[in-house]
């Protein structure tokens, strides 16, 4: 049967007692599956910032009411709930906090490729109000805060867009 399928099945004969009724059935079959899903989902009202990240371009959102930046961005204003706008930045900003992470949580590929230890920095970008939370490629005893850092670009492929950005020391 095994040769049947492109799958693995692994049937293992047991030894049965004589009055066994059960005989038939003690075989263990264990087959090995290997599943591949592929599903779409939706970046929402933020795509542009994912796709103007593979124009090695960043971009926040700006309030027209009260004048905040987002950055990540929001397409609608934390503060006063009004509609924004999208405003290019130019990707410097400066080092607020940091952690040391010793274990990837290997949510996708990108984060499993991550080599630990690796740091994950909070970014205010110049003409920002919004710390931007990600991935700062530097070590971690080096870091002071209020160093300058900037983005940088991957090239790819990548699993997921946010990891066609990195941040590195300016
Ligand atoms: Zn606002």
């Amino acid at each position: 049967m095994s040769d049947k399928v492109s799958n693995l099945i692994d049937i293992t004969e047991r030894e049965s007692a004589a009055d066994d009724i059960w005989t038939d059935f003690r075989p263990i079959e264990r087959i090995t599956l290997e599943l591949a899903q592929r599903y779409h989902y939706s970046l929402g009202k933020q795509s542009r910032f994912f796709i103007e990240l593979q124009n090695r371009r960043f971009f926040a959102t700006a309030c027209g009411s009260c004048g905040r930046v987002c950055a990540p961005p929001r397409p609608l204003c934390p503060a006063c709930l009004q509609p924004t706008n999208w405003r290019e930045l130019t990707g410097e900003g400066r080092l607020e906090t940091w952690s040391t992470l010793h274990f990837s949580p290997g949510t996708n590929a990108d984060v499993a490729a991550l080599q630990t230890p690796y740091v994950l920095a909070y970014v205010l970008l110049d003409g920002a109000d919004t710390l931007f939370p990600h991935v700062l490629r530097a070590e971690g005893e080096s870091l002071r805060r209020g160093m300058r850092v900037r983005v940088a670009y991957n090239e790819g492929p990548v699993s997921h867009p946010i990891h066609l950005m990195v941040f590195v020391l300016a």
